[in-house]
């Protein structure tokens, strides 16, 4: 069978308008990147050349533009709060200081970098942090309220600041501080409603006014659970019992604590027979003797004064769900 070939080349040559040095500079003027580029599988916005819509008029000449690997939360929650509050100063500090000790409460912008300790995450501190920004839920705070009675004493006026001072709550504050100085062997605070408040153990003018890491961390850990256990009382009618709120903090502490040697145990079973470190420097590992000891090899053990305390708190807690 014969085969006849084709001939598919086109008779009229493609027109060529200008030589390609004039079309390259058409392009380089007229054309802009696209800002995606790449198979659909592959391809990733262009890593510089971004800026939020509203900074674009003060994007500055030559236009300083963001690269999207730069866009940090810490940035990008600048971003998204700078056109509604501009670099205003949070108003708690304002409102904290024209309510107690006005002279005494330590510099906010320290509070506010104490947040995230090694012993205790956004989650566990949450209602701390509401409670320093002056967030937390207080009958007073709601003008339609039908009582602005203290839930708990029952006597005065539930404000944020009385949380502090109520007489429901203080032996909850005192076991806490009693707890940082005999087990976590912190110094004794100037005053227990600042250590409880914002962490500040000496004066305010103080080179470090803030309190030893483990213990405000413990702090941390008493207040979250000290507003779960309040707002139950008027959520569910449930009691507020002081040693049962101590006793569940002591517990998240721990396992803070022991999530803490868990990530040095990963770290030394990743690494163990690869050229990285294995062992994390001794300052990180001595970090908290008085919490957790750690050990190179990835082993670590809980402070045994603590242990004890925890099973102390837990029969007195038990005890006290039995009288009630
Ligand atoms: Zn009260």
């Amino acid at each position: 069978m014969p085969t006849e070939a084709w001939d598919d080349t086109p008779t009229i040559p493609k027109p060529e308008y200008g030589s390609p040095h004039l079309n390259e500079i058409h392009d380089r003027i007229y054309k802009k990147p696209h800002p995606i580029i790449g198979p659909v599988d592959k391809a990733y916005p262009r890593n510089i050349g971004w800026f939020p819509e509203h900074t674009r008029k003060q994007a500055g000449t030559p236009p300083s533009p963001f690269k999207i690997s730069d866009l940090t939360i810490k940035r990008m929650t600048r971003i998204f709060t700078d056109r509604h509050i501009g670099r205003a100063f949070p108003n708690c500090a304002k409102n904290w200081r024209s309510r107690m000790y006005p002279e005494k409460i330590m510099s906010f912008m320290k509070i506010f970098k104490s947040f995230d300790t090694r012993l205790s995450d956004a989650t566990e501190e949450r209602q701390w942090r509401k409670f320093v920004q002056r967030a937390t839920n207080v009958h007073n705070r709601n003008p339609d309220a039908p009582t602005h009675t203290c839930r708990l004493c029952k006597i005065e006026t539930e404000s944020m600041k009385h949380l502090l001072f109520c007489r429901q709550t203080k032996p909850l504050w005192k076991a806490a501080i009693k707890l940082t100085t005999d087990i976590l062997k912190a110094p004794r605070p100037g005053s227990i409603p600042l250590a409880v408040a914002f962490g500040q153990w000496r004066a305010h003018d103080a080179d470090d006014p803030l309190g030893p890491e483990d213990a405000r961390a413990f702090l941390r850990h008493v207040f979250n659970h000290f507003y779960h256990d309040f707002s139950n009382t008027d959520l569910k009618q449930s009691t507020f019992e002081w040693r049962i709120t101590y006793y569940s903090a002591l517990i998240t502490f721990r396992q803070a604590a022991q999530r803490r040697g868990q990530t040095f145990k990963r770290l030394f079973a990743n690494r163990r027979w690869t050229n990285l470190p294995a062992i994390p420097p001794q300052e990180e590992l001595q970090a908290f003797p008085n919490v957790i000891q750690c050990f190179p090899g990835g082993t670590s053990t809980i402070n045994p004064a603590l242990n004890a305390e925890i099973d102390r708190a837990k029969a007195e807690a038990f005890r006290q769900t039995r009288s009630t």
